[in-house]
């Protein structure tokens, strides 16, 4: 299917790799009162699948969020987690948390991750912020000022907000999809965007869908990310 009417495509920089990083924002719009981002890691390619449902099913007129498919075009065309220079770009934002040397991705013993290029130790890139990605990302919300941030992931099923991410909009997120609310993901994430956005008081939701096929996770998910982005 075609992206629907009323949108811009613009790029906001380009990937380690060379690929152009595009943003999707309604034409013309002045205020953006949202921002959704997808497919930051690469071998999780039905988040970016779900952004582009999105993209394909509500008009430009009808939303005031800004939509990034694919913040991580050089991971997801590898189906692999990290960007073109091996950095889990969700370990680089320059955060108060941010640690050189390897981290854990996610919780050990969290078997449902276990698959073949999937890797529990994540590189945080060389310094905070290194990665073209982290940069435009961080210079695309700095500009766009949105009052909250949807981050999409998978496959833990839950939401985890940021303590800025307005808690009426979180509720109705959760459900709508029937997700645990659950603010502590169970192990650090030193330089993830979540915790830039915390530092700096940005609400920020990270969603997170199960593992399933894409006609399941839309049936689940597109209605809820559809009323969020069309409120
Ligand atoms: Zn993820």
């Amino acid at each position: 299917m075609e992206i629907a009417d009323g949108w811009d495509e613009v790029e906001i920089g380009r990937s380690r790799g060379g690929l152009p990083l595009t943003l999707y924002r309604p034409a013309g719009a002045g205020t953006i009162d949202g921002l959704l981002i997808a497919g930051i890691h690469g071998e999780e390619p039905e988040t970016l699948l779900l952004a582009r449902r999105l993209l394909e099913r509500i008009d430009g007129t009808d939303t005031s969020w800004a939509i990034l498919p694919c913040a991580n075009p050089d991971g997801v065309l590898h189906g692999v987690r990290q960007n073109a220079a091996g950095v889990d770009l969700n370990r680089n934002f320059p955060s108060a948390s941010w640690q050189a040397g390897h981290s854990f991705t996610y919780p050990p013993g969290t078997q449902v991750r276990q698959r073949e290029h999937r890797t529990n130790r994540s590189s945080p890139g060389e310094t905070p912020g290194s990665e073209p990605e982290t940069q435009a990302l961080v210079a695309l919300i700095e500009s766009l000022h949105p009052e909250v941030i949807l981050d999409l992931h998978s496959p833990l099923e839950l939401i985890a907000p940021t303590p800025a991410a307005d808690p009426e909009l979180v509720a109705r997120l959760a459900a709508a999809a029937d997700l645990p609310v659950q603010p502590n993901i169970g192990s650090p994430t030193p330089g993830a965007l979540r915790d830039w956005c915390t530092d700096h008081d940005i609400g920020a939701i990270t969603y997170e869908v199960e593992h399933a096929a894409l006609p399941q996770l839309v049936a689940r998910h597109l209605p809820g990310l559809s009323a969020l982005v069309t409120h």
